[in-house]
């Protein structure tokens, strides 16, 4: 579904990705975890052409999204991305927020969009909360409408960056499970993580992140009870 090759990213002389190979097959979850710094989010921004590539290729269901001069909005609305800050107008209801992007890109109007954003609200817990403004929403609830408007868009990929960091604890686990929901529902999803519970237990295949190198990649299994690579078992006896 989502192939990288080798792909290297460098701000100035700072090379943040540097030669990032791979694959998230259909409806997988694959966890990125690592350090601050590590190049994370940096990944995250390149596949979704929020940032431009030096060199490498990414490559969503076979087709090159990476060649320099491609016009980036046909690529974002097929991988939705969410991120720590959730961004929701604050003068616009939950789902105004929602439907606004459907609305603009799609040209459909708010009644045609109702019956499938209601059934995103209403698959996500938030049915009662549609018509709230986002400053009369806990975080976590904010965070899941951020969610279901990625989610407006009908994306064939999610990218998650760190979307648990800037909630309270107790709010965090509403979040997590927004994200098991949309794993059992088939999509195909790459995350950015600092929960390694969450990844330890959901992920199909975990990739340790260092100085914009995959260190280590496997099913969670592997790389969180028997890492093979120093640095891992470095990392991961600092984070558990
Ligand atoms: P964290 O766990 O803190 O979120 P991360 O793994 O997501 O870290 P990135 O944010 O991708 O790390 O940053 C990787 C490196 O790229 C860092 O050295 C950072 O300073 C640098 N970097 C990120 N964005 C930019 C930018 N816009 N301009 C210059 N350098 C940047
Ligand atoms: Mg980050």
């Amino acid at each position: 579904k989502l192939s990288l090759r080798d792909v290297v990213k460098r701000f100035g002389s700072n090379t943040v990705c540097d030669g990032i190979s791979l694959d998230v097959a259909e409806g997988e979850m694959v966890c990125l975890i690592g350090a601050s710094g590590a190049g994370k989010s940096t990944l995250l921004r390149c596949i979704n052409l929020l940032e431009p590539i030096e060199d490498g290729e990414i490559f969503l269901d076979g087709e090159d999204i990476s060649i320099p001069g491609l016009d980036p909005m046909p690529v974002r609305r097929r991988i939705g991305m969410v991120f720590q800050s959730y961004n929701l107008f604050p003068h616009m209801t939950a789902i105004e927020n929602v439907m606004l992007a459907p609305r603009r890109v799609y040209k459909k109007s708010r009644q045609e969009l109702r019956p499938e954003v209601e059934a995103l609200f209403e698959k996500f817990g938030l049915a009662d909360r549609m018509e709230h403004y986002p400053d009369q929403l806990s975080g976590g609830q904010q965070q899941r409408v951020a969610i279901v408007r990625a989610l407006a868009m009908k994306p064939e990929v999610m990218l998650f960056d760190e979307i648990t960091a800037a909630l309270d604890p107790q709010l965090v686990g509403e979040v997590l499970e927004v994200l098991r929901l949309l794993k059992d529902s088939g999509m195909t999803m790459m995350l950015a993580t600092h929960e390694m519970g969450f990844a330890r237990e959901a992920a199909d295949k975990v990739c340790f992140l260092k100085d914009g190198r995959i260190v280590e990649e496997g099913p969670p299994s592997v790389l969180f009870e028997n890492p093979t690579d120093p640095q891992t078992r470095e990392f991961l006896a600092r984070v558990l």
